[in-house]
């Protein structure tokens, strides 16, 4: 899941991305209203956090603009304390959610987390694929109740095809929604982690799908409880 973060101030956007980082997201971030609003624009994001009180054009306009255009990602808008009319715009500029200034780590996280797999049609924070659990609150995978344990990388890859269970996601999807923006980024090695996932899951989900990418399904003829 890669999220960006449009914020001008140098240290909360520091301490966003290092939150967002450590906590399994790919994360950019942009200091100004119009590089947030052409990052938006050109790369897909599972979410974004916006600052409203931006230098160039401020939160509301970028979004205003993003939805505009037709870009549906979930946006979680930062807003000062008693900033009643502010959260107002921002909703009205098309905002999904909020926090207030200052605020928790926890709860931004919380916050972002509840809005992507929301966006992915999923209402609670354990994800199932057959024997393979996936819970988004604490980033632990089980499969048939035996914790597995996964690389930074192998995690992003599970996560978005658990996010998109059931759906045929390419490794190009793939690899835009588990890398920064300046990654050097190889598809190839998409193939390497879907590899060692398969091997360290123990059971068959990841389904290639020939010339297409690949699908999370339940695998074939297992027993599914009725
Ligand atoms: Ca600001």
């Amino acid at each position: 899941m890669r999220i960006l973060v449009v914020e001008d101030d140098p240290d909360l956007s520091r301490q966003m991305k290092a939150a967002l980082g450590g906590a399994g997201y790919a994360v950019d971030t942009a200091a100004d209203g119009e590089e947030g609003h052409y990052l938006g624009d050109t790369e897909p994001y599972d979410a974004v956090v916006l600052d409203l009180g931006l230098p160039l054009l401020d939160g509301a306009g970028v979004l205003k603009r993003w939805r505009k255009s037709g870009k549906t990602m979930p946006v979680l808008i930062l807003t000062a304390r008693d900033g009643w009319s502010e959260k107002v715009a921002g909703f009205d500029a098309g905002a999904d959610d909020y926090v207030t200034k200052p605020f928790r780590m926890e709860e931004l996280l919380a916050r972002l987390r509840a809005l992507i797999r929301r966006a992915a049609g999923h209402a609670t924070p354990a994800l199932e694929c057959g024997p393979v659990k996936l819970d988004t609150s604490t980033s632990r995978v089980e499969v048939n109740g035996q914790p597995v344990k996964l690389t930074a990388q192998e995690f992003k890859v599970l996560a978005y095809l658990m996010h998109h269970r059931g759906k045929v996601v390419s490794r190009t999807q793939l690899t835009e929604h588990i890398y920064e923006q300046d990654f050097d980024r190889d598809s190839n090695t998409i193939e390497v982690f879907v590899g060692r996932l398969r091997k360290k899951l123990g059971v068959d989900v990841i389904e290639t799908v020939r010339g297409l990418g690949y699908r999370l399904s339940e695998p074939a003829g297992a027993p599914d409880g009725g």
